[in-house]
């Protein structure tokens, strides 16, 4: 942690992201332990990660225990107040509603996002909350940091989960499964 804080520093560049983004994929894949879906996020402020969690959902049945939130709920405990503005957020997987939403509440100073989630995001794809004008922050975002990687990581979980769900070998899946575990975007998630 502290080579990290020498070189990730506020003037930001892609080589920041990259890394922040690194271990914001090894969040993720803690995830898949408890058969929660690979998403991971990090909070980074001064150079330093002072947060990074990973999606919990399954894990405690909580439907708001995506890894963004957590990740921002461990980062304001860390300040020690709920404004979030001198942070930036890095997460593998383009935010959803609720998350979008919580980045705009908190008054996230920046966003970092990965793979774009076309069934669910609400950073671009179904909605564009943090550029919405009717609200009262805008943060900057970046998106499709080491996309490929947090792409990857969502279609091997679910290919691994759809081919142990049909049982026998069988590798083509029902129809209505297929769908529901498909991923180019997360509609189950
Ligand atoms: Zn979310």
């Amino acid at each position: 942690m502290g080579e990290m804080a020498d070189e990730l520093d506020d003037d930001h560049d892609d080589d920041d992201d990259a890394r922040a983004m690194g271990l914001a994929i090894d969040e993720a894949r803690r995830a898949v332990a408890h058969g929660d879906v690979p998403i991971g996020a990090v909070v980074v402020r001064d150079g330093a990660v002072i947060a990074a969690r990973h999606n919990e959902r399954q894990l405690n049945g909580d439907p708001t225990a995506h890894a963004e939130v957590l990740a921002l709920r461990d980062a304001a405990a860390v300040i020690g107040h709920w404004r979030l503005d001198d942070c930036t957020l890095v997460v593998t997987l383009e935010p959803c509603v609720m998350c979008a939403g919580a980045v705009v509440s908190g008054r996230v100073g920046r966003l970092v996002f990965g793979a774009t989630d076309p069934k669910a995001g609400a950073v671009g794809s179904l909605y564009d909350i943090p550029a919405d004008r009717r609200l009262n922050h805008r943060p900057p975002v970046t998106g499709g940091v080491r996309a490929d990687e947090c792409g990857a990581l969502l279609r091997s979980f679910f290919a691994d989960r759809r081919s142990s769900s049909t049982g026998r070998g069988d590798s083509v899946p029902a129809r209505k499964d297929a769908r529901a575990d498909e991923w180019d975007g997360l509609e189950s998630r």
